[in-house]
């Protein structure tokens, strides 16, 4: 096999054995464009590394081949001669991944070349700062030594040298510094710092393949769902300097804006500097629009190079270049990250530019990105300046008091306040609190840190890393650098979407972009909500999933209804027993023989019929899955605790009943008890009445020239025989309603899958079912075996932390276990039963993952809370295209 790939003979499609940064930097090569030239180690030498543990043998030789070549075209040679080339050593994995190796520049810098350098540029200063940044990111990211105690020698030197910054060090005393920085290295490693070119060349290769397994990166890759066995490939670059005086310099640009996607020059530009500075944020960088003034001349060709990339990758492109000397070097590009709002409207100029077509605008926007546009957001008119910026871990905008210990959150919130918890960094013992609280503030850690990871896996709220907030637990107080104290009980408002967080209580509104879907803005109402327009039309042509809504009330319906919901696919009937009709389901538990259940169950008959005759109304024409009565009746019935101490001090008769009965019903393990079916099948006439109450409801909306199109449901089911039982008496029940009410009725009935027994049955189960449901959270539970009421709070954090999930199961499907049984089920049913109706309704149906994979595998329609409708229909004609 071949190991190294000059940048000319790569491409952008290599980009699983060039890394993306060395198949963009060969894409750019080969577009003609000005890249310093250079060669890229594959990620297979780095598998075979990774494997054997040394290098592959043929890649010395590769290596040695390649520089010669580079050495001939460059005419100079590796750290050696009168102009010595330097290199820099970059790292770079199929998909870019922080928490690796950084890169090291000036490779081929000894105590000889470093003299060669200064006397070809004429800068002594420069080749000393030069070979001092080599020493100390060679220290840092090969050899293992810890960045403080570089960064500390090197703020003593600026300080006692009087100077605002590095860049005010003499050559002087920058080489004494480099001294001091060897020294170290000798203390610390026992051997000098190497001065053979190609021996630093080699450690760092190796240092870069040995960062793929580095903890921080194992653990994104396990967060991330990356492969472990993927590697990551090497680049070799010739160097070029923007750090050689002031017509020099180093800068990142856009070509869009990637906070609103506007077209236009964004990005920043560090004068006399190399590389790392301007992201490091060490010096003030000036808006790349000044470069127009600084250096002409380059501005216009870096347009120009911009231009041509976006025309080329047909996207937003983010671009690292530097000038040496008044000449314009290209060191990076790949498509470019960007926000919600400017994925939107990106897409769409694109296809308005003809760029793409409006499949491929689909691909370019995601419904986790419309999720985003969806939280109510803070009024930026009303908000004051903010007290602190962190980074925007996860989104929404949350309100509550400050306070600074998870169990004082635990308390608080429990006395109905909203808590903010503000922690220094969290850990998994603050998780009570953490879930406790509305939002979660932290001066440190960064997108990966336990607080993000977290926050984003319950959906809370969450800045981390406000790093200007001095956070003391003991006394209860963050200080902001201005000296500005928070205190527990203090309000905040806390905004995940933009990492700022104010005092005191901002204003939340609507989004726009929910307005548009309620119907209260027009599709015009601002440039975003025309995009979100465009593509939902684009994405409602593509789809052939259905999209269906859970509703139990004719309110939440027509939400549904206006967010683009056709039909309802769970209508849960518990709520309807709930309030003031618990005492009619506590008179039908307590009932001494059939006439008082009897007459329990005819009170509550016209309360139901009532509940599906708003419903049915409100949908009008689509269909309204109505599932039978699922939870264990205990539910219905007071607390255990309670009820034993009022027998205790009151000693009423009736209690004492009721308390012998919620004795009775109380089960260790609800989930798995008295429940579903198993209660229609023991508890006589409680199904026969909910099938009554459906038909006569739509036999008398048809009768008020209504199109009400019902469908009964019943749920877990895990064996044919109970379905076989249900169905005969409620076709029963639904043939004498139609009978009584003059009227033809065809109501569908079918069966939710959410008990493994079911799924691997369900050929069979099919034989008797009109539809069937994947009720994906149940059939999570039963597949895992952890009930998700209790889990959540105990070991998920820490799963999560580990990468055993790379996402809570609940929230998106698990596709290799509970996904295979949905496939299996599919598959079988409609082997027995072509044409078998297939849906699903859990929260998996408005995750955007899981409604890729429900598309894949076939089903008809998803059904998910009227919120997540919107996001649904994206991912679904996503999922088509
Ligand atoms: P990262 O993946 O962290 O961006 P890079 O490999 O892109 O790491 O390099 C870090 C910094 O060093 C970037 O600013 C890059 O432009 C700069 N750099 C890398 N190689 C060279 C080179 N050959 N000459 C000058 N600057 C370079
Ligand atoms: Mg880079
Ligand atoms: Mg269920």
């Amino acid at each position: 096999a071949k190991f190294v790939y000059d940048f000319t003979e790569g491409h952008r499609g290599l980009s699983g054995l060039l890394g993306g940064k060395g198949a963009n930097l060969a894409e750019m090569t080969r577009l003609g464009l000005p890249v310093p030239p250079g060669f890229t180690i594959t990620t297979a030498a780095c598998r075979e590394y990774l494997r054997t543990g040394t290098p592959p043998p043929a890649l010395r030789d590769e290596v040695s081949a390649h520089l010669d070549a580079l050495e001939r075209r460059t005419g100079r040679r590796l750290g050696r001669g009168a102009d010595p080339l330097l290199v820099s050593v970059r790292s770079g994995a199929e998909r870019s991944m922080p928490g690796m190796m950084d890169t090291v520049l000036n490779i081929g810098l000894s105590d000889t070349s470093v003299r060669s350098l200064a006397a070809q540029t004429g800068d002594e200063r420069f080749a000393w700062d030069s070979y001092r940044r080599l020493v100390q990111m060679f220290g840092e990211t090969v050899l293992g030594i810890e960045g403080d105690a570089f960064a500390d020698r090197l703020a003593d030197a600026v300080a006692q040298a009087g100077a605002a910054d590095e860049t005010g060090l003499a050559a002087g005393q920058l080489e004494r510094l480099t001294r001091m920085f060897q020294d170290l290295v000798c203390e610390r490693t026992g051997r000098p710092f190497p001065q053979d070119p190609r021996e630093q060349l080699d450690l760092a290769v190796r240092a870069v393949f040995d960062s793929w397994n580095g903890p921080r990166a194992r653990l994104y890759r396990r967060q991330e769902r990356i492969p472990h066995h993927l590697g990551t490939a090497v680049s070799v670059c010739a160097m070029v300097f923007g750090n050689l005086g002031q017509d020099s310099g180093t800068g990142v640009a856009f070509t869009r804006d990637p906070a609103t996607g506007q077209q236009g020059v964004y990005g920043d530009y560090l004068r006399n500097a190399q590389g790392e500075d301007v992201v490091a944020g060490i010096r003030n960088t000036v808006p790349l629009a000044a470069l127009e003034r600084l250096d002409p001349a380059s501005y216009a060709e870096l347009l120009r190079l911009m231009e041509v990339l976006e025309n080329h990758y047909l996207d937003l492109c983010d671009i690292e270049f530097t000038i040496e000397r008044g000449r314009l070097w290209m060191l990076q590009t790949r498509v470019g990250k960007r926000t919600a709002a400017a994925a939107f409207r990106i897409a769409v100029q694109l296809v308005d530019q003809g760029l793409i077509d409006e499949a491929e605008a689909l691909r370019r926007v995601s419904g986790e990105q419309l999720a985003h546009l969806m939280f109510p957001r803070f009024d930026s008119g009303a908000a004051p300046a903010p007290l602190a910026r962190g980074v925007a871990a996860s989104p929404g905008a949350a309100v509550g008091v400050a306070v600074f210990d998870p169990a004082r959150a635990v308390a608080r919130a429990a006395r109905g306040e909203r808590v903010i918890l503000v922690r220094r960094e969290t850990t998994p013992d603050d998780l009570d609190g953490m879930i406790a609280a509305a939002g979660i503030l932290t001066a440190r850690g960064g997108k990966t840190s336990h607080a993000a990871v977290v926050a984003r896996g319950m959906g809370r709220t969450c800045v981390c890393g406000a790093e200007e907030l001095r956070v003391d637990h003991a006394a209860r107080t963050a200080t902001t650098a201005d000296g500005t104290v928070v205190r527990e009980g203090d309000v905040l408002s806390v905004d995940g979407t933009t990492g700022r967080v104010y005092r005191g209580e901002v204003p939340v509104v609507p989004s726009a972009v929910v307005e548009y879907f309620e119907g209260t803005a027009p599709p015009d109402a601002d440039d975003l909500v025309a995009a979100v327009h465009r593509v939902m039309g684009w994405a409602d042509a593509a789809r052939r999933l259905g999209v269906r809504a859970n509703a139990d009330t004719a309110a939440d319906a027509a939400r549904a209804r206006r967010f683009g919901a056709r039909g309802i696919g769970l209508c849960r009937t518990e709520h309807m027993f709930l309030g003031e009709r618990r005492a009619l389901v506590e008179r039908l538990i307590l009932a001494e023989d059939d006439q008082g259940a009897q007459r329990a169950l005819a009170a509550l008959l016209p309360l139901q019929r009532a509940d599906f005759r708003e419903l049915f109304s409100a949908m009008d024409g689509l269909p309204v899955t109505v599932r039978l009565l699922d939870p264990p009746l205990h539910e219905f019935l007071p607390d255990l605790t309670d009820l034993s101490v009022r027998v205790a001090l009151e000693h009423r008769d009736e209690d004492v009943r009721l308390l012998a009965a919620v004795r009775r019903l109380h089960e260790q393990n609800p989930m798995l008890g008295l429940r579903g079916v198993r209660l229609g099948l023991v508890v006589p006439g409680l199904f026969a009445m909910q099938v009554r109450a459906v038909a006569e409801a739509a036999a008398e909306c048809r009768a008020a020239g209504g199109d009400p199109r019902p469908e009964i449901m019943i749920p877990l089911v895990g064996t044919v025989q109970e379905l076989e039982i249900v169905r005969e008496e409620a076709e029963e029940v639904i043939a004498a309603a139609a009978e009584a009410h003059g009227t033809r009725l065809d109501i569908p009935l079918g069966t939710m899958i959410e008990l493994p027994r079911a799924a691997l049955t369900a050929g069979q189960i099919a034989e008797h079912a009109d539809f069937f449901s994947f009720g994906t959270n149940d059939l999570t539970q039963t597949v895992w075996g952890f009930s998700r009421d209790d889990v959540e709070a105990s070991f998920f954090a820490a799963y999560l932390e580990k990468g055993i999930f790379g996402v809570s199961p609940f929230e998106t499907i698990d596709t290799d276990g509970v996904g295979s049984l949905v496939r299996a089920a599919a598959l079988a049913g409609r082997a027995a039963r072509p044409g078998l109706k297939l849906g699903v309704c859990g929260e998996h149906g408005g995750d955007p993952d899981s409604v890729r994979f429900f598309h894949e595998v076939g089903l008809d329609y998803v059904s998910c809370s009227p919120f997540r409708i919107p996001v649904a229909r994206l991912e679904a004609g996503r999922a088509a295209t």
